[in-house]
């Protein structure tokens, strides 16, 4: 195997289950970046910080320590300066804010600073909106997963009832709406598939699929 794996894509493609799986079958390390951005996100919201503050953001990223442990298939635990918050971060005022507190370029260069290390000292599966764009950009493994919007709220739709939240599917088709086109629309590392990238609709697969289909494509080019 040559190195490190980027996998990106906007909310609800089922990157993080799969690059989870793809991290456990392969012995890599998982990196969930967007967990450190929730975390990040989980801290300032605590301390009433607005999300619009970027100075007070950036402060506050370079002040914490964000620590990812990576449980095998099972999950990856966040710690937010030695608290666990892997469940606080999931919820919906932190999905709703954190595409704010991720536009800020200071936040960014800090968090990106810790993903890189790991990545130097690790094999990684690292999966976000940036990473083999900007991140990782000489991965050689460059994954870019979709889904149309209507399946992706969907399935989140199915997750949160699942986890016994009831919220309409039209109110999570929007969140993520406006979510991506944040993601999509800002000024520093935007989503968007780096040009190496080898793009997959996982619309009409499953997650044991998709994670075939990458395994499949490693093998064919190490
Ligand atoms: O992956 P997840 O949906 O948990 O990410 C939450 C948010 O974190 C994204 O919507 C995006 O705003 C931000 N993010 C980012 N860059 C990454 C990973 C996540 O900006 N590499």
């Amino acid at each position: 195997m040559k190195g490190n794996i980027a996998i990106d894509g906007p909310a609800g493609a089922g990157k993080s289950t799969v690059a989870r799986l793809l991290a456990a079958r392969l012995g890599y390390l998982y990196i969930d970046t967007g967990a450190m951005y929730r975390a990040l996100t989980w801290k300032a919201l605590r301390q009433g910080i607005s999300p619009d503050d970027s100075r007070r953001l950036v402060e506050l990223a370079q002040e914490t320590t964000i620590r990812l442990e990576d449980r095998g298939a099972r999950d990856v635990a966040v710690y937010c300066d030695g608290e666990e918050v892997t469940t606080a971060i999931r919820q919906a005022d932190i999905s709703r804010q954190v595409s704010l507190v991720a536009s800020v370029p200071g936040v960014r260069q800090r968090l990106v600073e810790f993903q890189r290390e790991m990545a130097a000292s690790n094999r990684v599966v690292m999966d976000g909106r940036d990473i083999g764009t900007w991140v990782l950009p000489r991965a050689p493994y460059k994954f870019f997963l979709t889904a149309s919007l209507e399946e992706r709220a969907r399935r989140r739709h199915r997750e949160l009832l699942a986890a016994g939240q009831s919220v309409e599917l039209e109110t999570i088709k929007e969140e993520i709406r406006q979510r991506d086109a944040l993601d999509s629309g800002r000024e520093v590392a935007p989503l968007k598939p780096a040009p190496d990238a080898i793009i997959i609709d996982t619309g009409q697969m499953t997650v044991e699929d998709v994670v075939a289909r990458l395994l499949a494509l490693i093998v064919a080019n190490q």
